[in-house]
């Protein structure tokens, strides 16, 4: 299929960079769409770990990586990620592309972000995590935005730059932070233009060639669906459009030009920050999910919030997304655990409720209604055809199918690239 878009559907961390990574073997092009380097994708290629946070996954596969317009590109994290890259012998640089509208992260961003959030009282704080990605989203809506083409004249540069930094110097001061040396800043920014330049191009161009010359083109979603800005758990969200509903503004491709939507999910939930997570478990069960799933943040080192599979919010993000097949992740993770719950509705003071609410008060009034199943045991890191997993897997499986109202089309049983099932194959 020429056009797949693959994201997260829950509150990220779902394994996409794992999942991303196996596709993209057949994949001509990899693309970001939206957020930037607050996300942090993890891949095992045998007992190579890679991180990535702003280099679409698929580049490790071969694919010529596009960083779409919707993506806010920190330069810096950028150039640290492909010298990381080079010096593993993955030669990226000549195929990597950067959308000349995408929006850059100047120095300044980052140091607004956190002091912005500390400056909030305890009912709107969201926990960013202070890379700059909210405050150059709201500067670019607010049209004093930097964008990656700005880079390329000089006079253009140095005459937006010094006006953008100053004006970032007295935000920072205003909320009591220290400003920066703006002669720094702006030498800094001005480095950054040798090495992007051969990268920066009209991509949605680039993209819409390839799709009428039928390449494989899959589009990675970062962050997450219940992120989303305007379908997430507002205030505790992302500044981005996360879903499908992203690929469009994020790369200048025709919304119909998606052909197949896979949202990747993790076989339980975990949740970061302060936001509501109706099906958070507290007890072993959320304990052993979190030892046994690794769950500490790739960027923050945070540790995450375990819970139930919540199939009330699949359902509200299927919905949303027109979602084909689900790439479900980590069930090896719930290897032992007996019994297995899902949330099939909530409890919202006395009534049962089976949508998503908006209102993040009442999510957080939201208690879980559950179907138990049971559990399955041993090591599922060598199965690769559905007829060899354990019944409990089969039955847990068939259950998130029936509730979401979607096909489970892959499986991922363990971190490395290899320890993933087809089920549409066996
Ligand atoms: P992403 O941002 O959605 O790509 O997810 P992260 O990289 O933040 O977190 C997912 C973590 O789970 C990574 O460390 C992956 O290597 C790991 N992972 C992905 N799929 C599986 C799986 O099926 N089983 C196990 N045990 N780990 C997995």
């Amino acid at each position: 299929m020429p056009v797949t878009c693959v994201f997260g559907s829950q509150w990220g961390d779902e394994g996409k960079g794992k999942v991303v990574d196996f596709l993209s073997a057949r994949a001509d092009f990899c693309v970001r769409y939206q957020g930037g380097s607050n996300a942090g994708h993890t891949i095992y290629v045998g007992d190579q770990r890679y991180a990535l946070r702003l280099t679409p996954s698929g580049v490790l596969q071969g694919a010529t990586g596009v960083i779409g317009t919707g993506v806010l590109v920190d330069p810096k994290v950028l150039l640290a990620e492909i010298e990381k890259l080079e010096e593993r012998g993955h030669e990226v640089r000549t195929r990597l592309k950067v959308s000349d509208r995408a929006q850059l992260v100047l120095p300044f961003h980052g140091p607004l972000d956190r002091a912005l959030d500390a400056s909030r009282n305890d009912v709107w704080r969201v926990g960013t995590t202070g890379r700059g990605i909210s405050t150059a989203m709201a500067d670019k809506h607010l049209y004093e935005g930097f964008r990656a083409a700005d880079l390329l004249s000089d006079r253009v540069r140095s005459e937006r730059l010094r006006y953008l930094i100053e004006r970032g110097n007295r935000r920072l001061e205003a909320l009591g932070a220290e400003p920066l040396n703006a002669e720094e800043a702006e030498a800094e920014v001005a480095s950054w233009v040798k090495w992007m330049r051969p990268m920066v191009r009209d991509t949605s161009r680039l993209l819409l060639d390839a799709v009428q010359a039928g390449r494989e083109i899959l589009l990675e979603g970062a962050q997450a669906a219940l992120l989303d800005v305007d379908f997430g758990t507002y205030p505790f969200v992302s500044t981005s459009t996360c879903g499908v509903a992203g690929v469009a503004v994020g790369t200048g491709l025709p919304p119909r030009a998606v052909v197949r939507i896979i949202a990747v999910a993790k076989a339980y939930v975990t949740r970061v920050g302060k936001g509501p997570f109706p099906t958070r478990e507290t007890g072993e069960a959320g304990k052993r999910m979190g030892q046994t799933g690794n769950e500490f943040g790739t960027v923050t080192g945070r540790p995450r919030d375990c819970g139930w599979f919540d199939a009330v919010a699949m359902r509200h993000v299927c919905r949303l997304n027109g979602v084909d097949e689900l790439a479900l992740t980590k069930i090896d993770v719930l290897s032992g655990l007996d019994p297995l719950r899902i949330c099939v509705a909530y409890d919202l003071d006395g009534k049962r409720l089976e949508h998503f609410p908006a209102d993040v008060d009442a999510l957080r009034r939201c208690r879980p209604v559950f179907r138990e199943l049971p559990g399955f045991a041993g090591d599922l890191s060598a199965v690769r055809s559905r007829r060899d997993l354990p019944e409990g897997v089969v039955g847990y499986l068939r259950a998130i199918e029936e509730l979401s109202g979607v096909p489970i089309s892959l499986l991922s049983v363990g971190p490395e690239r290899t320890e993933t099932v087809l089920l549409g194959d066996s």
